[in-house]
């Protein structure tokens, strides 16, 4: 049997559907044979037990979506982001990873930094979560493995805000400040890849998502990422309201 067929057949036993249009290098990069096997330790722990369509295919991570049992015994849905071990972005994964003092003293092996991104992730996620902001309830990761709460209605994700504003203009610019804000403040995080792309429109208001690369204010960047947030913000909403000065937004959230 070759790599390909065997591949195959393990996905299907674990119940993974590939849309037609994702090409087969891209099915062959995430799943490979690590990756599978860490993917079946999920299932075999009842982590998940189903993985289903593919929701997102980004530059270094895949999202699906899956099913859970929670506590009640419920079938939920669940968001399954797996980093692809051979990602083209490995420099900036071990300038971010190097530079946080919460994971500098890990080995610099291309798969440890990977794994140690997706632990990142998952961390990030529950600092957010503990400091009351939105984002999606991460359940568990294993090496280059998150598996989190997914948000959507039914099976379809929230809209990005790029697509859809949860209020006025105004308002929702207002919001996405006070979750740069309040990270900061709550959190002591600065989000770092902010965007129109990674924040989602709920039902209840903005979500932060792709929370990776997010660093603590002790990283040597810190600053730069959290201005960068910020004018990232400011470029989305400068054709749909006034937007206040970003080096005036940027003294209000550290408080200088
Ligand atoms: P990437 O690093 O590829 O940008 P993201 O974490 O931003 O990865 O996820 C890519 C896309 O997948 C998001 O823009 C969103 O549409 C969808 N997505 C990510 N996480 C979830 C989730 N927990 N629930 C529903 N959809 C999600
Ligand atoms: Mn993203």
């Amino acid at each position: 049997l070759d790599r390909i067929e065997k591949l195959d057949r393990k996905l299907a036993e674990l119940g993974v559907r590939i849309k037609d249009e994702d090409s087969r290098k891209v099915t062959d990069e995430v799943f490979d044979e690590t990756t599978l096997l860490a993917l079946y330790k999920l299932v075999n722990k009842k982590v998940i037990t189903s993985l289903g369509g593919s929701i997102s295919t980004g530059k270094e991570a895949n999202v699906f979506s899956a099913g859970k049992t929670n506590e009640d015994g419920k079938e939920i849905g669940a968001a399954v982001k797996i980093y692809r071990l051979r990602t083209g972005n490995f420099t900036t994964m071990s300038d971010y990873i190097l530079g946080d003092p919460r994971f500098s003293n890990i080995r610099r092996t291309h798969k440890d930094i990977i794994f140690a991104w997706t632990k990142k992730e998952y961390s990030n996620l529950s600092r957010t979560r503990e400091a009351g902001l939105p984002c999606p309830e991460p359940y568990a990761f294993d090496r280059n493995i998150l598996i989190m709460q997914f948000l959507g209605e039914g099976i379809i994700p929230y809209p990005q805000m790029r697509q859809l504003l949860p209020k006025t203009p105004e308002e929702t610019y207002e919001e996405a400040l006070g979750l740069i804000r309040d990270l900061y403040q709550k959190a002591r995080l600065i989000h770092g890849d902010l965007s129109e792309y990674n924040i989602l429109t709920g039902p209840n208001g903005l979500i932060l998502i792709d929370m990776a690369q997010a660093v603590t204010p002790e990283h040597p960047k810190a600053y730069n990422f959290l201005f960068r947030d910020i004018k990232n913000i400011n470029r989305f909403f400068a054709s749909k309201c006034k937007t206040t000065d970003e080096h005036e937004l940027f003294r209000s959230i550290v408080g200088e």
